[in-house]
C-alpha cells in the first residue's frame, strides 16, 4: 500500500449543490497533510467522506487499503477522528472520560491503565484527572479530546480544526504533539486556518469552492505560486498605495499590516520601484499567506 489515503474524483453534491467536487488527493504514511480554505470549502464534508461516515455522490477512494464504498465500517474501526465539535462529557472528569473512551475502544482491561497514563502525559494532563471537564479551560478540552481519538493507537487520524479557538501558546503544544506522532508514524489529516500550523504541515491542500486549488509541500507552493518575484515596503498610505497599484510593472499590490507586499515580474523592477516612489523595497520570500491570497485571487479571474 504506497498510500494510506488516494481518491479518485471523490464528490459530494447536496440537493443541487457541490460541496466536494472531483478532490483527487494522495497521502503517505506519517505525513501530516493540512486541509486549508475559507468557510464552506467543503474541507469537513471531505473529511466525512475519508472517515466512511458519508457516502461519496460519485468518485471513490482507499483509506489504509479499505475501499470507502463497500469497507466503511472497516475504516472506521481503524482511524481516528476529532469532529469540528467534539464530543467529551462535561459533568465526568478527566480520567472518566478517558475511561469511557477506553471502553468505548474495547482497550483490554489489562492495557488500560498504561494506555491512560501515557495519554495523560502526551497531552500533557497529568495532575488534571480528577477535575471536571466544564471546568477545563478550551486548550485542555481539545488535548484530552485528542488523547480520547488516539485511545486505540490508530495509525491514520482526522483532526477538524482542533485548535480553533485555543490561544496561539496552546496551538504551538498540540502541534508538538501531531509531530510526535507523525514521528512515530501516524499519519495525520488535519484542518486549520493557521498559517504557522500549515507551515508545520508536510504537504499542504488548498480548497475553494469544494475544490482542490493546490497540493504541495509549503516550500514548493511558495517557490512556485507567484508569477514573479516578491518585495515588501513600508506601508506608504492609502493614497500611495493607489499610485503604487498603477504602475505598469506592479502586477500585485497587498497590505500586511504596516507593510505592502508587491509582486514585481522580475527583479530590474526592484530599482524602477525605489525611482518611481521614494520607498526602499526589499525582496522578499512569499510566506503561505501571499500564496493563499494570490491562488484564491487568480482563480477568480479565471471564471
Ligand atoms: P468547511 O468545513 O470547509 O467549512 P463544509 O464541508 O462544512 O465546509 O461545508 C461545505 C458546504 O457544504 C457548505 O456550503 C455547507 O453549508 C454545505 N453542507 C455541508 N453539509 C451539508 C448537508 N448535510 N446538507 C447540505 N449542505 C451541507
Ligand atoms: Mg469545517
Amino acid at each position: 500500500m504506497e498510500y494510506v489515503i488516494e481518491t479518485q474524483d471523490l464528490t459530494k453534491v447536496f440537493g443541487n449543490f457541490t460541496a466536494v467536487d472531483k478532490l483527487n488527493i494522495k497521502i503517505k504514511q506519517g505525513e501530516i497533510f493540512g486541509f486549508l480554505g475559507p468557510n464552506g470549502a467543503g474541507k469537513s464534508t471531505a473529511i466525512k467522506m475519508l472517515t466512511g461516515i458519508l457516502e461519496p455522490t460519485a468518485g471513490g477512494g482507499k483509506i489504509l487499503g479499505y475501499d470507502l464504498r463497500t469497507d466503511s465500517e472497516r475504516i472506521k474501526e481503524n482511524i481516528g477522528y476529532m469532529s469540528q465539535k467534539f464530543s467529551l462529557y462535561s459533568d465526568l472528569t478527566v480520567l472518566e472520560n478517558l475511561k469511557f473512551y477506553a471502553g468505548i475502544y474495547n482497550i483490554p482491561y489489562k492495557l488500560r491503565k498504561k494506555r491512560i497514563e501515557e495519554l495523560l502525559s502526551l497531552a500533557q494532563l497529568e495532575g488534571k484527572e480528577g477535575l471536571l471537564v466544564s471546568h477545563l479551560s478550551s486548550g485542555w478540552k481539545q488535548r484530552l479530546a485528542l488523547g480520547c481519538a488516539i485511545m486505540a493507537r490508530p495509525s491514520l487520524l482526522f483532526l477538524d480544526e482542533p485548535t480553533s479557538g485555543v490561544s496561539p501558546t496552546i496551538r504551538r503544544l498540540f502541534f508538538n504533539i501531531i509531530q510526535e506522532l507523525s514521528q512515530a508514524g501516524t499519519t495525520i489529516l488535519v484542518t486549520t486556518h493557521f498559517m504557522d500550523e500549515a507551515e508545520r504541515c508536510h504537504k499542504i491542500a488548498f480548497l475553494k469552492g469544494g475544490k482542490l486549488l493546490a497540493d504541495d509541500t509549503p516550500a514548493r507552493l511558495k517557490s512556485q505560486v507567484l508569477d514573479g518575484i516578491l518585495v515588501e515596503v513600508e506601508s506608504p498610505g492609502i493614497n500611495n498605495i493607489k499610485k503604487i497599484e498603477d504602475l505598469a510593472y506592479v502586477k500585485e499590490c497587498t497590505i500586511h499590516g504596516a507593510l505592502l507586499h508587491i509582486v514585481l515580474a522580475n527583479k530590474g523592477y526592484i530599482s524602477s520601484l525605489e525611482n518611481d516612489t521614494g520607498l526602499k523595497p526589499v525582496e522578499i520570500t512569499p510566506s503561505l499567506e501571499d500564496v493563499f491570497l494570490a491562488l484564491s485571487k487568480g482563480r477568480e479571474e479565471e471564471r
